[in-house]
């Protein structure tokens, strides 16, 4: 193994006494779907397997049941019966064939349960859970501590190096400890002594049934970010029990699932919580994991350097970039697929049911379907668009051996992505522009920035022809449309043109929700973690039971009215896991939502629109319109009668509903196939 003496922290091993791990990096926990697919371990395999490749130190499985109540869904996974064992050592034999370790996580769900037969130390229902839990008694809560234990017996069984305890994000162990879900008067409830009895109870067990060659992580919740959390003290207090009762590590927990604040969408500052860990550290003994929005080894061994834990956890990077350690290890960092934070392919899809995958590698949890195999028979392909269909399709075509060539009208690659990262809090969408970058650049692909190419161009001298056009802006047609107050966004991203103090944004999707926070944030607290951490009501002073105090928002640079003709709430389309803090940044910088309008005209007054039956003019200076797209494929015909192979991807192919994450699929997929 190469060392980068760049990486001192993180690429040093951690003797845990009865084993090493190879550095300080941690595959966090993600469910990917594959769990409950048919036939679904033998991809799970490959998933992990691939990660072990990659050099990563331990990996956590996503979380698996220790019983039947316990799981998120009804059809949940669950590790409690001998028969379960033979499935999961494939993915522990794929894992091992590499020097890497792998953790079973337990996590039993409490009333987070999607189902009528949920369990919670109370019967109080969860605000983001449909589904009422039943009170567990004294038996019950002794029978799950021995399911944990059983469970942890049988990953052993099956080959795992440990298991990670789920103390954290709102399931049933957090609702134990706080008393905002546990309202008990026995000895699980009423002092804190008898709410964290439940999981000191179970690190016991587990370490009994399982062993002293066994690790043990704890997820511990050292911020629950709602109100009648853990305090600091009890943190502590608890963090000190878990470590005499037997744990060999401590992860980090961030907020319930039902807290109002952010923990992971991209508009998080990178590493916004790693202050209490590092807080907690000076406390305990044994080593702490770090965690939350670190996607970067260079900001990775800043984190460890500054004592802010022993390991870091990252998740999502690894399914952006499986190769992320040994890139890493090889000084090759330019070259890692940084994880945007977007939550499109991954928790979006596994909130909605679907398997999880990467909105920048669509190979993730594909690994044994989405292949790409050197070309027995070089072509030579023009590729004419180098958003993120293009540059997709251009890497993977040009790895396989093909001779591309990409071209753009624009001087830079990226295409709208280059809009998307000015605004604040997608300051990420830079990272893929540069991955990108030094990928097409390495597979050799000849890029052609500023020109232009035509149809007789491109109808003779190549075998194939892609066309990743893109979309052109969709323009409205009322009267006024051509007043000098209408601009479109492109207007305003790209060419950056003056705009006054009042606003108008006629279409409330994707890009009326990112324009009008553009249009209302002076600056970006993304860039800025203490005025972030005030926004959100984060207390890094540790005052209030669950780290919160009252907001303190940043006032608007502008006033914003964000307009749609639909009759639904403004915003009901967004992203599933980050919808709702699009929705409040706009709320809190007071901006107008306006369902079911109906625009009338544009004049030197302002626009004029019905809404409830009513006229109304909007006093504004500017109107501006982000009324979806169209698709930009008018060679596409003419190509085709010429007899060339020509192919569409990307919003050329569909502009309505297209996405990043469908653009850079389609380019992989036909790339494969070409
Ligand atoms: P484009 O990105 O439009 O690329 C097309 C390229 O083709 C351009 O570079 C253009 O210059 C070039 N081109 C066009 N015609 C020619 C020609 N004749 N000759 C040469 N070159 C040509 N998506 C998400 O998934 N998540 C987000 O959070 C997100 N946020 C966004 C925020 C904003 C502000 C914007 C504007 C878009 C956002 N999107 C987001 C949408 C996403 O960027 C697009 O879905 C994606 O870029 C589409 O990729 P594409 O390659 O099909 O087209
Ligand atoms: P969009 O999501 O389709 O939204 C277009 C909006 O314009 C809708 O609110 C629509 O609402 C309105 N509209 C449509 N036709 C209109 C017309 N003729 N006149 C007036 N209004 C009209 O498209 P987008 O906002 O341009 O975004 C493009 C894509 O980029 C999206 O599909 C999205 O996936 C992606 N994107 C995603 C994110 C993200 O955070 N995930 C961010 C930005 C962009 P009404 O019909 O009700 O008026
Ligand atoms: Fe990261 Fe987005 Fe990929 Fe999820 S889909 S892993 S958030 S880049």
């Amino acid at each position: 193994m190469t060392v980068n003496s760049k990486y001192p922290n993180l690429l040093k091993p951690l003797d845990l006494g009865f084993t090493t791990i190879r550095n300080r990096v941690l595959m966090g926990s993600m469910h990917t779907g594959l769990e409950e697919e048919k036939n679904g371990f033998d991809k799970l395999a490959a998933f992990y397997e691939e990660r072990a490749k990659g050099g990563v130190g331990i990996i956590v499985t996503g979380g698996i049941s220790p019983n039947l109540r316990g799981r998120l869904a009804p059809h949940g996974s669950q590790m409690s019966h001998f028969w379960h064992v033979n499935k999961h050592k494939k993915i522990t034999e794929a894992v091992h064939k590499y020097d890497s370790k792998i953790c079973l996580q337990l996590l039993h769900a409490g009333r987070y349960g999607y189902h009528p037969f949920s369990v919670a130390p109370s019967k109080i229902k969860a605000p983001i859970s449909p589904f009422s839990p039943s009170a567990m008694s004294d038996r019950s809560i002794r029978g799950t501590i021995n399911d944990y234990a059983k469970s942890s017996k049988l990953a052993k069984k099956a080959g795992y190096d440990g298991v990670e305890i789920m103390g954290s994000e709102g399931y049933l162990i957090n609702q134990f400890i706080c008393s905002r879900t546990n309202k008990r008067e026995d000895q699980w409830g009423g002092s804190f002594e008898n709410r964290m009895r439940f999981p000191v109870e179970i690190v016991k067990a587990v370490r009994e049934a399982a062993g002293e060659d066994f690790i043990i992580i704890y997820r511990l919740s050292m911020l629950d970010l709602v109100e009648d959390g853990s305090t600091y003290e009890e943190v502590v207090a608890l963090g000190k029990e878990i470590e005499k009762a037997g744990a060999t590590l401590i992860n980090t927990g961030i907020g319930w699932h039902e807290a109002r604040v952010p923990t992971i969408a991209t508009s998080v500052p990178r590493g916004a919580f790693t202050w209490v860990t590092g807080k907690l550290k000076k406390e305990l003994t044994i080593p702490l994991i770090t965690t939350n929005r670190i996607n970067d080894p260079e900001f990775a061994e800043e984190v460890l350097a500054r004592g802010d834990g022993d390991m870091v956890s990252m998740a999502r990077p690894f399914l952006a970039d499986p190769y992320f350690v040994t890139k890493t290890e090889e000084g090759k960092e330019e070259s890692i697929n940084t994880c945007i934070a977007c939550n499109q392919a991954c928790l979006d899809h596994v909130f909605q049911g679907k398997r999880a995958s990467c909105l920048v590698n669509p190979q993730a949890c594909y690994e044994t379907e989405l292949k790409f195999y050197p070309t027995q028979a070089k072509k030579k392909i023009a590729v004419v668009g180098a958003g993120p269909a293009g540059m997709a399709f251009s890497s993977y075509a040009a790895e396989k051996g093909h001779e591309v060539h990409l071209f753009d009208k624009n001087q830079e690659i990226g295409g709208q992505f280059n809009y998307a990262k000015q605004i604040p809090g997608k300051e990420e969408f830079y990272h893929t522009i540069r991955y990108f970058a030094d990928r097409l650049n390495k597979a050799g692909v000849h890029i052609h920035l500023g020109e232009v190419k035509t149809v007789d161009d491109l109808a003779s001298g190549y075998d194939e022809v892609i066309l990743a056009t893109g979309i052109q802006p969709r323009d409205i047609t009322i009267p006024g449309h051509d007043h000098e107050k209408v601009y479109g966004y492109l207007d305003v991203l790209r060419d950056h043109k003056p705009v006054g103090e009042r606003v108008a944004v006629i279409g409330a999707g994707g890009i009326g929700f990112d324009v009008s926070e553009y249009l209302t944030e002076s600056e970006s607290l993304t860039l800025q973690p203490e005025k972030w951490m005030a926004e959100w009501g984060i207390d890094p002073s540790y005052e209030n039971p669950g780290a919160i105090k009252r907001p303190e928002h940043q006032p608007a640079s502008r006033q914003v009215y964000l307009l749609q003709r639909k009759q639904t709430k403004v915003g009901a389309g967004l992203g599933k896991t980050t919808g709702w803090i699009h929705r409040s940044t706009l709320k809190n910088k007071r901006v107008e939502m306006l369902a079911g309008c109906t625009y009338k005209e544009v004049n030197d007054q302002g626009l004029i629109i019905e809404i409830d039956g009513q006229e109304k003019l909007l006093e504004v200076d500017h109107v501006i319109v982000c009324a979806g797209q169209e698709p930009l494929r008018d060679m596409y015909q003419e190509l085709a009668d010429k007899g060339v192979s020509v192919h569409i991807i990307g919003g050329a192919d569909v502009a309505s509903e297209l996405d990043a994450k469908r653009a850079i699929r389609q380019g992989a997929e036909l790339a494969s196939e070409i």
